[in-house]
């Protein structure tokens, strides 16, 4: 089973494949103890489709909160160029939140914006995943994140 989110009026969809959703099952918030995590997202564009097909993370060296997650980007660089080789391009970011449907924090808007200005990447935009404690999608805020400009993508059903 995959996610599918149609991209505006593109005519275009994302889908968040099963594995990618499984990844992100066993990192819910769901214990009150348990910090934030998070990590990158990886897939390819497949005609009409940009499939997310890899979510990788958290990892040892990231700083993770209660309340906050901190990725080690230099790893994650490492990461986007050791994955590429496999044919897996970097699209965005994923993290999670404690909360039952995510809702996206000032710091992570701004964040996504900063990524997007100063990296190196030739994406029309970058995407965020933030998972929160409901059962999926109802759980998911996905969006899209230029350097000005950001657009929450609603789900259109279940396949
Ligand atoms: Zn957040």
């Amino acid at each position: 089973m995959s996610i599918l989110y149609p991209i505006g009026e593109s005519g275009q969809f994302l889908t968040l494949e099963q594995n990618v959703l499984d990844h992100f099952v066993k990192w819910r918030q769901l214990d009150l103890k348990m910090p934030e995590a998070g990590g990158q997202l990886f897939g390819a564009v497949e005609g009409q489709r940009v499939k997310v097909k890899l979510a990788t993370g958290p990892r040892r060296s990231d700083r993770r909160g209660r309340f906050f997650f901190i990725a080690d980007r230099l790893a994650e660089r490492l990461e986007i160029s050791a994955l590429h080789k496999s044919g897996l391009h970097y699209l965005g970011d994923w993290h999670t939140h404690p909360q039952y449907v995510p809702i996206p924090s000032g710091t992570d808007l701004s964040s996504m914006a900063d990524l997007f200005a100063r990296s190196k990447h030739d994406l029309n935009a970058f995407l965020m995943v933030i998972v929160g404690t409901a059962e999926f999608p109802e759980g998911l805020h996905v969006s899209l994140h230029e350097a000005n400009a950001w657009s929450a993508l609603n789900v259109e059903r279940e396949t």
